[in-house]
């Protein structure tokens, strides 16, 4: 008698083990559907944070490098220029010293709205060779540059409704330096562009927990982004929004220079980590799961503010 209910005790014991297995499974991110190619994605973040780029610093040789890369793919995209070649050159000081800038633009003309406009954007530049030491800069920002171009070849085959402007800033570093000129010399008309979605730091976090910033004021946005799938891999975090007791982020990078011009913005990007702004922000230390869900996930928050009239 006694071993029978051994027995059966051993039985429950692993089905509710294999049940929790299964559960788990469910979670895991080969449930979801990407609509970009992933190893696509991951492979421009390892290129652009390779030491070949030496750290992407405005004006160098490996953001040169950087800029004539990220040109290669959008032609392969078939992104239509925005600009002569994609360039838009501008020159700042800062410390004394002068700069020479190059933002990346590119168009992709909308279905249904097409002369309101999305300015999707992240930044290139990094901080380049200190003390002979390369800033790879993996998570800021080669991941929201390479997020961009799975936009890219997401919308290749599925066109927007509203247009879309795909900003690749530089010198963001250096004082959100391309985006200020940017909404200076705006190329179409700044009360046309209904939103900024900006990316800066998308492909690392221990609690797999992205933020959102610029969502307090917006009941639609902040409905949408209710709207996205969590999961124990991947969820979105309203905040840092000056209303949290947490750090404000309203200008911590290029979104900030769209916001000083009144027009709306959502910023994603994680906590700072151990690796932020050191030269240890490099590809082995991204979070590749997290990554691809993260990027996935505004895609999919993109595809739900586009289907809105902004
Ligand atoms: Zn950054």
């Amino acid at each position: 008698m006694k071993n029978y209910f051994e027995l059966i005790i051993v039985l429950l014991l692993c089905s509710s083990i294999s049940c929790t297995a299964q559960k788990k499974e469910a979670h895991t991110s080969t449930s979801v559907t990407f609509q970009f190619n992933t190893d696509s994605l991951l492979h421009h973040v390892k290129i652009l944070s390779s030491d070949a780029f030496e750290g992407r610093r405005t004006g160098t040789t490996g953001a040169l490098k950087a800029k004539d890369y990220i040109v290669s793919k959008l032609k392969n995209l078939e992104v239509k220029p925005l600009v002569d070649n994609y360039e838009q050159k501008f020159s700042f000081s800062s410390r004394k010293q002068d700069y020479q800038g190059i933002n990346i633009l590119g168009l992709i003309e909308g279905t249904d709205f097409k002369d309101s406009y999305f300015v999707i954007s992240a930044h290139y530049d990094h901080e380049g060779i200190r003390n002979g030491q390369i800033f790879n800069g993996a998570d800021d920002d080669a991941s929201g540059v390479s997020a961009m171009l799975a936009f890219a070849e997401y919308f290749k085959k599925n066109p927007p409704k509203h247009s879309v402007i795909l900003a690749f800033f530089d010198a963001e570093e250096l004082g959100l330096q391309g985006s200020r000129y940017y909404v200076e010399n705006t190329i179409v008309p700044l009360e046309s562009i209904k939103l900024n979605m900006n990316m800066d730091m998308v492909s690392r976090n221990d609690q797999n927990e992205l933020y959102i910033t610029g969502a307090r004021d917006n009941e639609a946005f902040q409905n949408a982004i209710q709207n996205q799938k969590a999961s124990d891999d991947f969820k979105f975090i309203m905040g840092h929004d000056g209303k949290d007791g947490k750090q404000n982020w309203t200008f911590s990078s290029d979104h900030g220079s769209f916001f000083r011009k009144g027009i709306p913005f959502l910023y994603f990007g994680v906590e700072d980590h151990k690796d932020y702004h050191r030269p240890t922000d490099d590809y082995e230390n991204i979070h590749p799961e997290f990554y691809k869900l993260a990027v996935q996930s505004i895609l999919s928050l993109f595809l739900e503010i586009d289907a809105m009239k902004l």
